[in-house]
């Protein structure tokens, strides 16, 4: 249990809470006093997810962040249940095999973008309007990704989808700055999580030896937990003056271009 607990009493939506990044930022917020929303698809999943966290501050909606019309109803079921919306945690997300663009699906590209750019303009939209009708001075948070930032190994429409997240919080930022709500991103570089070792057809262990191979900061592992924590700095009062900001927990590769000289 953390020393001191920093969302006490704050109501969050967690999206993709059933698995990887979503589930340990449930776990991290609920340890911190907050009550928990998770909004998935998985629903086995994350009513274990729900069970193994075992607090009444924590529940399970099922919810497609495709549907405007389950992401409306998932906002107002946490509104209802907790009694407000503090803070929404926009982290589903779908990545989808690697490739070249010569073959690219475009049937993926269109899916693709619809879970990761119109999922996250979706529970921004719904979040924001609860927050300014309210006059609660929210913290709204989007998993991008070092992909919005580069192209690093994804496929054009996993980097391309993540670079309009970007754009979403940018300009969700810039709106709702008048509101006091402030709009965010964590930027993961490579966890071994499901989606992964899915989208590269490989088992965890191997998956992360990639990860380390590429990795710019040697002798530490990123986990779920490096993301949960930095998403709990920006739904914490502690980033109280940051807003449109991109937080990268990529061991600064983003930032660098190494030259072997
Ligand atoms: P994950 O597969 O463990 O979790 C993703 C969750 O999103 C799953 O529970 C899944 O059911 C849910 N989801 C997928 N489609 C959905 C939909 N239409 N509606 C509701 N929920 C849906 O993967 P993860 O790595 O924890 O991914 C979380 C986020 O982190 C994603 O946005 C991903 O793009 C991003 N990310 C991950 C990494 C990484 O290396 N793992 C790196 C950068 C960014």
């Amino acid at each position: 249990m953390a020393n001191k607990l920093r969302l006490e009493g704050k109501v969050a939506v967690i999206t993709g809470g059933a698995s990887g990044i979503g589930e340990a930022t449930a776990r991290l917020f609920v340890e911190h006093g907050a009550h928990v929303v998770i909004a998935d698809i998985q629903d086995e999943l994350a009513l274990q997810v729900v069970s193994s966290i075992g607090s009444d501050n924590v529940c399970y909606r099922r919810c497609d962040v495709t549907d405007e019309k389950q992401v409306d109803e998932t906002v107002a079921f946490a509104v209802q249940k907790y009694g407000t919306l503090d803070i929404m945690f926009s982290n589903a997300g779908i990545l989808g095999p690697s490739g070249s663009l010569l073959e690219m699906d475009m049937a993926v590209f269109d899916r693709t973008m619809a879970v990761n750019t119109r999922g996250a303009a979706l529970a921004v939209k719904h979040a924001a309007k609860v927050m300014v009708a309210k006059k609660i001075r929210g913290s709204i948070i989007c998993t991008a990704s070092v992909e919005s930032i580069l192209a690093g190994a994804a496929s054009l429409a996993y980097i391309a989808s993540k670079h309009a997240v970007l754009g979403v919080v940018k300009a969700a930022a810039r709106e709702l700055g008048q509101h006091g709500i402030r709009v965010n991103c964590v930027s993961p570089f490579g966890v071994a999580t499901p989606m992964v070792c899915k989208s590269f057809g490989a088992d965890a262990a191997d998956i992360e030896a990639i990860i380390c191979g590429n990795a710019n900061l040697k002798g530490v592992s990123l986990t779920t937990m490096h993301i949960a924590e930095a998403a709990l700095f920006l739904a914490s009062d502690e980033s109280a003056y940051i807003s449109a900001h991109n937080l990268a927990i990529d061991g600064g590769l983003s930032s660098i271009m190494k030259i072997n000289v």
